[in-house]
């Protein structure tokens, strides 16, 4: 019963950080691994060279295109993103 607990809170937790942070190219939520220069999961984009500040937060350049990315991941879909 507890272990389900824990899992339900750390899956929670996963998508929450995952919100918070879509990739800022492609839009996709996922990255592979946990660190601040994990890479996304999709396209490869790394956000530490780019995109994101110390805090988090999207750059002013980037802004308008993580408000989009954040609708299409709330609504349950993945933006769309091709090479
Ligand atoms: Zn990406």
């Amino acid at each position: 019963m507890m272990l389900t607990y824990f899992i339900l809170l750390f899956l929670t937790y996963s998508i929450l950080s995952s919100l918070q942070m879509p990739c800022l190219r492609c839009g996709c939520a996922w990255w592979l691994g946990e660190d601040w220069n994990a890479r996304c999961a999709r396209c490869g984009w790394d956000c530490e060279a780019d995109g994101y500040d110390d805090d988090c937060q999207p750059l002013p350049k980037f802004r308008a295109k993580y408000d989009a990315f954040c609708a299409h991941i709330k609504a349950g879909r993945a933006p769309r993103w091709s090479k």
